[in-house]
């Protein structure tokens, strides 16, 4: 991720303005994109359901084999729980994520005639999608404005105090209120890998980020 220091006008604390917010994460995010795998919105889908608790990278691993051999709704609704348990076992939580897929998969082929929905509201009907899940689907696969909350964006919204919740909803409320709508869907991935490489959770790295002089929890 290309990182370049600058120096942002300071802001009163809790002040951030969307502009700098916005401007600063172009420099140090330049080129945002879905780091998950996949060929086909059906391939997003099952990969985001696999993401929940577990990296990108190893949700990677995982689907480079299983995609090899299952990869449509009815691949996987034939495919038995036990088989797709010990094919997702590394991703962690495989039981429920195992149903979950099946179970969604089952709906797309009876509800859907075997396509992903392409809109909000019908993909949360599905099994193991809420909002984030659908928001990413909606972004990546379909091209929408939808601003997906994951732990990343949470940590990061908090941190440069944008919000002030630990609720991904309200957080994703607010940030849609803060921000452009043909912004979003960008932002949603700038905050992602911002958050993933730099605002770590453990160890964020204050020194060398470009929100250093202005960010209300720095540590520099
Ligand atoms: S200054 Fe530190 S806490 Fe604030 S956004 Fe940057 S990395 Fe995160």
């Amino acid at each position: 991720m290309a990182q370049k220091n600058i120096k942002l006008k300071k802001q009163k604390e809790g002040d951030m303005d969307a502009k700098i917010v916005m401007d600063a994460l172009d420099v140090m995010v330049e080129n945002p994109r879905c780091e998950l795998e996949h060929r086909t919105p059906f391939e997003l889908l099952i990969a985001v359901i696999l993401s929940a608790q577990c990296t990108d990278k190893r949700v990677n691993q995982v689907t480079q084999e299983l995609f090899k051999t299952h990869n449509t709704p009815k691949d996987f609704v034939e495919m038995s729980q036990e088989e797709l348990e010990a094919k997702i076992h590394s991703c962690g939580f495989f039981r429920n994520k195992a149903k979950s897929i099946k179970s969604a998969s089952w709906d797309i082929l009876q509800r859907f005639g075997g396509e992903v929905p392409s809109n909000f509201d019908d993909l949360t009907t599905l099994a193991g999608v809420g909002r984030k899940t659908a928001n990413v689907v909606m972004a990546v696969a379909f091209g929408g404005d939808n601003f997906a909350v994951d732990t990343h964006v949470l940590r990061v919204s908090n941190r440069l105090e944008l919000v002030k919740t630990t609720d991904p909803n309200k957080c994703e409320f607010e940030l849609c209120k803060i921000f452009p709508k043909n912004t979003w869907s960008k932002l949603h991935y700038q905050m992602v890998l911002f958050g993933r490489y730099t605002c770590k959770a453990m160890k964020p790295e204050c020194e060398k980020c470009v929100f250093n002089r202005s960010c209300p929890s720095s540590r520099v």
